[in-house]
């Protein structure tokens, strides 16, 4: 069949910017791609109408992968302010655990700009201001997207042999898509954070490094601040932050009525920024580089990656494949990860004339090799801490957690907790004791997890079975885990 473009790729934020970027290269622009996004072009890739909302944290090892790989360097000023790494500190903030190793600020107002330009050096196309509502199909193959210009309001339709879904969490051709296929199409309410964050400058006040650190990502654990999630406050300078939080819905609700409050996601963030007193006088940021982009609430997802990432010449990239990582929500590594490898096998699967679910198989394997192969693990560790009061992740961290943990955490691992059975003699409290076996039980999951993960099937003939297992580990872990 003849198609308008080879590869279609559906929304043009930072993975799918990047997805087309992998296929250019890879193919050595050989391909015609399009790019489609909703945004006009000065505000490609905004999430929403409020903004890119974004921690904006990133490692730098993951932009390395990219740059490595398919030769693309970020600079200033998409890049903002570098970082060490990042501090969780418990609760009572008597503990910390350093994450992740040196780590980028970016500006996602500023990052499009980059991107665009340097799409526009490889020839790829772009359509702006157009709403994508579905997927086109024949003979149960995706073979295009269909939506509105939200310009004229005229329908749009587009053909090509593979569509990259990089339209972020939403996405509304994952939730429609209606060929036979084993990708996941709606996520557990559960699995979603509530999340905001407002960008801010501020006059200097009590310089405290567990509130503010130019030099720190801080992440504030603390379920009465962030109930099912964390507080952060990401420096973007000396007297600049990205400050906001993540609440699971469930854990709020149970937080307001153990406080007999009926507080919101807006109203915990501006509580957070008010007990932070080393940000004198804060206020929204009147930089021209964030013009646009000071405050809102999104979402973002906290499980494994969908089981299955392929269909019949469809791709997921991204949130739209619910990526980020389940332990910390952080999606733009991972992101950055799928959207540099995705190129290679669209262009591996085009050139052999096999688009289909078999033909594209090979994604699957190559994303869980490089980073997919940790997330289920993960998932049930975030499960499990989700459970705990203040005075447990208080004790845990300060009692349970190794020095070989501490680097299998900052390397983005699941800590392996072998000293903890160790400890159980002399832990003090029901509670604490809870918490020691449910530590040692996410450990073990998490080996059968990983396992299972690099025994993912060669072609999608073993998928069947494959998944049944998965779920069958996964429902005795959650099963474990119900507080
Ligand atoms: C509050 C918050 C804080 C976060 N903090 C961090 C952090 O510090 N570090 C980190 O690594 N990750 C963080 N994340 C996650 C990170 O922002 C995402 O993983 C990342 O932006 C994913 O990029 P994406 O390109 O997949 O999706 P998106 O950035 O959502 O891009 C999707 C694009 O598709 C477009 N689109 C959507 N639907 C349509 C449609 N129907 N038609 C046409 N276009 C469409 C959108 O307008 C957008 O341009 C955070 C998320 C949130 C919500």
């Amino acid at each position: 069949m003849k198609t308008d473009y080879d590869i279609i790729v559906a929304g043009g934020g930072l993975a799918g910017m990047i997805s087309a970027q992998s296929v250019a290269y890879y193919s050595n622009q050989k391909l015609s791609i399009l790019v489609i996004d909703r945004n006009p072009e000065p505000t490609l890739g905004k999430k929403t109408i409020n903004g890119w909302i974004c921690g904006d944290a990133v490692g730098k090892n993951t932009v390395d992968y990219m740059t490595e790989r398919i030769k693309i360097s970020w600079g200033n000023p998409e890049i903002e302010h570098p970082v060490k790494g990042v501090m969780a500190f418990s609760p009572d903030r008597e503990t910390s655990i350093p994450f992740d190793g040196d780590g980028y600020m970016l500006n996602r107002q500023q990052l499009p700009k980059r991107q665009l330009r340097d799409a526009m050096k490889m020839g790829i196309n772009m359509q702006y201001s157009v709403a994508l509502r579905n997927l086109l199909y024949e003979n149960g193959t995706v073979v295009g997207v269909e939506g509105t210009s939200l310009i004229t309001n005229e329908p749009f339709k587009k053909t090509a042999k593979i569509v990259i879904d990089a339209s972020g969490v939403t996405s509304m051709l994952r939730n429609g898509l209606s060929i036979n296929s084993k990708i996941e199409k709606k996520i557990d309410r559960d699995d979603l954070e509530s999340t905001g964050r407002h960008i801010m400058k501020f006059d200097q006040g009590i310089e405290n490094k567990t509130d503010f650190d130019p030099d720190y990502c801080i992440i504030h654990l603390d379920q009465d601040i962030a109930p099912g999630g964390y507080g952060w406050v990401f420096p973007k300078g000396k007297d600049k932050v990205n400050i906001g939080l993540g609440v699971q819905q469930k854990e709020l609700q149970k937080r307001n009525q153990r406080l007999g409050a009926n507080d919101d996601v807006t109203k915990l963030i501006n509580d957070y920024v008010k007990m932070n007193k080393a940000m004198k006088n804060p206020r929204l940021s009147d930089d021209s580089s964030d013009s646009v982009n000071v405050t809102g609430n999104w979402q973002v997802s906290v499980r494994r990656q969908n089981d299955c990432l392929v269909a019949n010449g469809y791709m997921l990239v991204g949130d739209a494949a619910w990526m980020p990582k389940p332990l910390d929500a952080g999606g733009i590594g991972p992101a950055i990860v799928a959207a540099t490898i995705i190129g290679k096998n669209a262009v591996e699967a085009i050139e052999t004339g096999d688009v289909s679910e078999r033909g594209l198989w090979k994604y699957n394997i190559d994303f869980i090799n490089d980073y997919g192969y940790k997330t289920a693990g993960l998932e049930i560790f975030r499960r499990l801490l989700q459970t705990l009061t203040n005075e447990q992740i208080n004790y845990g961290m300060k009692h349970f957690l190794s020095k070989l943990d501490v680097e299998a955490i900052s390397k983005g691992e699941h800590p392996d907790f072998s000293t903890v059975g160790k400890l159980s003699m002399m832990i003090r409290g029901a509670l604490n004791k809870k918490l020691a076996e449910g530590l040692r039980f996410t450990a073990q999951q998490n080996k059968l997890l990983t396992e299972h993960y690099y025994n993912f099937p060669k072609t999608p003939d073993g998928y069947d079975n494959w998944h049944k297992i998965l779920h069958q580990i996964l429902d005795e872990s959650y099963a474990r885990l119900v507080n």
